[in-house]
């Protein structure tokens, strides 16, 4: 079976401020990326890498290290697709982390392999791997827990460790989630682990992702602002992102 797999986990990426993100569409890094390392129980990070990831690794050497230690990078915001325009190395789509995670637990569900739901608040972790239950009910959960504890405190990932799960979805923000995946990756020997951001909150009901036509159009962070204006700020960054990305090459 390995070996059926290994020659097409190579694609070309483009390097945008120093990471670098995978040329595939979300069907390509699923088919040929994911699923062999699920069949094959290899061990994978995978960062789902905004405008923001960006330039919170360019401003901060740890986090840069952290997000590099990633097999695969993949742009989950147009910003990105856009700064790869601009490069001439144009990336083919782009790829929300929260499609990747339902994609991934509609394969657990029917593959039987099992999930650990890492993060956010109590309540709202709960009640994210409720819904995960009613959507996918033969799904195996291997384990949950909120996400507000202290990164050096190792009884969560002793938890994790013991569950042994085939993926595990981080929902720690940034820089927290791709942080502790980085520092402990090396201590399990198979699973696919990605940082879900806000995924959990999605899940759980708590935030709403944008309607179709708004994700259509590119504009699922403009909708995000509207709903969370507490996000609004968090926009400076993306257009410092997008005027350095265009400017200065
Ligand atoms: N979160 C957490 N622990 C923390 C900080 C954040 O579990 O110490 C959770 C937070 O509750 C939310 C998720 O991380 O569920 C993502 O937060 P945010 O919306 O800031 O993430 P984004 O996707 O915008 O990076």
């Amino acid at each position: 079976m390995k070996g059926r797999f290994q020659m097409v986990d190579i694609k070309e990426t483009v390097s945008i401020m120093d990471i670098d993100f995978l040329k595939v569409t979300k069907n390509e890094l699923m088919k040929e990326m994911l699923l062999p390392a699920l069949v094959n129980g290899e061990r994978r990070f995978i960062v789902t890498a905004n405008p923001e990831i960006v330039m919170k690794a360019r401003q901060d050497a740890s986090y840069r290290q952290a997000v590099q230690r990633a097999d695969y990078t993949i742009a989950d915001g147009i910003g990105i697709v856009k700064a790869a325009d601009w490069k001439g190395e144009p990336l083919p789509e782009r790829i929300a982390g929260y499609d990747v995670m339902r994609n991934l637990l509609q394969i657990a569900e029917e593959k039987g392999y099992s999930c650990f739901f890492l993060g956010a608040a109590e309540e709202v972790n709960e009640r994210a791997v409720q819904e995960v239950k009613r959507l996918h009910p033969n799904l195996k959960i291997a384990g949950r827990h909120h996400g507000f504890f202290e990164l050096k405190d190792d009884t969560v990932l002793e938890q994790v460790k013991t569950a042994n799960p085939d993926m595990v979805f981080v929902a720690l923000g940034l820089p927290r989630q791709e942080n502790w995946i980085a520092k402990h990756l090396d201590q399990f020997e198979k699973g696919l682990f990605m940082g879900v951001g806000g995924s959990f909150d999605v899940l759980a009901g708590e935030v709403k992702r944008a309607p179709g036509i708004w994700i259509k159009l590119n504009l699922e962070w403009a909708y995000r602002a509207l709903r969370q204006p507490a996000r609004i700020l968090r926009l400076m960054t993306v257009f410092h992102f997008m005027f350095l990305a265009r400017f200065k090459k």
